[in-house]
């Protein structure tokens, strides 16, 4: 679509942190193609549709970095019995749901977040897929569901060891059957919405062939893998029983890690580890409020960043909205570290910086800025500053004040997908219908 959204505040993302008063910024199909003010860009740009912003903030949109659609249908269940710890979690809930979902709904379990992204801001997402006893076209699913929301991921498949060595084959057999497809997508289109990664559930649900599988897989691919990592000790612990390994040099030597792949959570590693890790130059993704809600630890994002680390921001399932483990995270290591004054730059780099690095490094698209020839994943925020706004003091701004703000309008690749709260392609309540239905479904053989 082109348009120009007129009457705006804007704050572009770039390394200044500048924020423009009266401009305007046109988008010309699916990349921005200026910022002026909007005299000048009405003249040079005619016929494209004027968007008035109604004063409100237009920044880019925001990226979620590790998440699990298809756990939304665990809303509302109740375990037979309680966990007593992350093992037992994986097992009491995580790994019975997904056995208990069929093609139906893996669709439905990404539509409801999908909507909830773009309602919140979200315009790109790194999902993580489970369901293994409907391994074949389900990133196909997953995809159809946020194409008809318009929502741009990365999606991927949890290969893993734990149901046997069928599931195991058709988790990499989706992996890259989906990759390829992505590929000869964006051949056509380098701004295609979807690409794929190698999915891996962690280190001590993987053997070595499997390792070496994906490995190769990557390689041949060149996709990264996308891995859980020393969320719990019981990784570090199993690991060390079943394969006499330590996990980072495990995963190391089978060339899991690296530049392209991304390790979630990073939870459980010594200095030794970081190091390896800080020379490997692996994303990391930091879920804070899943963390807390396992009780499994607080990741030392500090030490990896001052690592030069690329860590980034993720909700792992818990909200499709990234901004509540943004406050979370940043509110965490302030209380566990008794100190004031900690995490204020490093949570800034990592949602607005690392977050769009990581979703370049994985797909090769510009996100994350307002500037000419990036992609126009754009919000348009209900937020009107009752303090002076600038570049110097808008990350307190975030912090204190668009955290909380609803979002009016959601534009992705260029195409309006929410507008004044409104989503044209999706009936919200008829979706959530549809979707009860088949979670009673799920939840009956959840409880099977
Ligand atoms: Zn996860």
């Amino acid at each position: 679509m082109n348009l120009i959204i007129h009457n705006v505040t804007v704050f572009t993302n770039d390394d200044q942190n500048t924020v423009l008063e009266n401009q305007a910024v046109a988008v010309k199909g699916a990349r921005i193609e200026a910022v002026g003010t909007p005299a000048a860009l009405k003249k040079k740009y005619k016929g494209f549709r004027q968007f008035d912003g109604e004063g409100r903030l237009l920044m880019p949109g925001l990226i979620n970095a590790h998440m699990h659609f298809y756990g939304t249908f665990a809303r509302g269940l109740s375990l037979p019995k309680p966990p007593r710890n992350f093992h037992e979690i994986l097992r009491f809930l995580w790994w019975r749901l997904d056995t208990s979902l069929d093609l139906d709904a893996v669709y439905y379990s990404a539509l409801v977040p999908a909507i909830g992204a773009v309602k919140h801001g979200v315009t790109a997402v790194i999902d993580h897929h489970a369901s293994p006893n409907a391994v074949d076209g389900s990133l196909d699913r997953i995809e159809e569901a946020l194409a008809q929301v318009g929502l741009r991921a990365v999606l991927c498949y949890e290969v893993s060891d734990r149901n046997g060595e069928e599931v195991r084959f058709r988790g990499l057999a989706e992996n890259d059957r989906y990759i390829r497809k992505c590929q000869a997508a964006k051949e056509q289109n380098p701004d295609h919405l979807f690409d794929g990664m190698i999915g891996l559930h962690a280190s001590f649900t993987l053997d070595e062939e499997t390792l070496d599988e994906a490995a190769a897989l990557s390689r041949s691919l060149d996709r990264g893998c996308h891995i859980h990592l020393l969320e719990d000790m019981v990784d570090a612990r199993l690991t060390e029983q079943k394969y006499g390994a330590d996990v980072v040099e495990r995963l190391l030597q089978y060339g899991i890690l690296g530049p392209q792949s991304i390790a979630a959570h990073g939870i459980h590693l010594d200095q030794v580890q970081m190091d390896a890790l800080a020379y490997s130059d692996t994303m990391i993704v930091h879920n804070p409020q899943s963390n807390m809600n396992n009780a499994v630890g607080r990741a030392d994002i500090f030490g990896l960043l001052k690592r030069g680390l690329p860590v980034g921001l993720g909700t792992d399932g818990m909200s499709p909205d990234v901004r509540p483990d943004l406050r979370t995270g940043y509110l965490l290591h302030k209380l566990a570290l008794r100190n004031p004054n900690l995490g204020w730059e490093e949570f800034q780099k990592i949602l607005l910086k690392n977050n769009p690095l990581i979703y370049r490094r994985v797909t090769g698209q510009p996100v994350g800025r307002i500037e000419p020839g990036y992609l126009a994943d754009l919000i348009l925020v209900d937020y009107f500053p009752p303090t002076p706004l600038t570049g110097e003091n808008f990350w307190g701004h975030f912090l204190f004040g668009i955290v909380d703000a609803p979002v009016d309008t959601t534009i992705i690749n260029g195409e309006i997908v929410m507008e004044h709260g409104q989503l044209p392609q999706v009936d919200e309540a008829a979706v959530a219908a549809e979707a009860r239905k088949v979670a009673a479904k799920v939840w009956e053989r959840f409880y099977a």
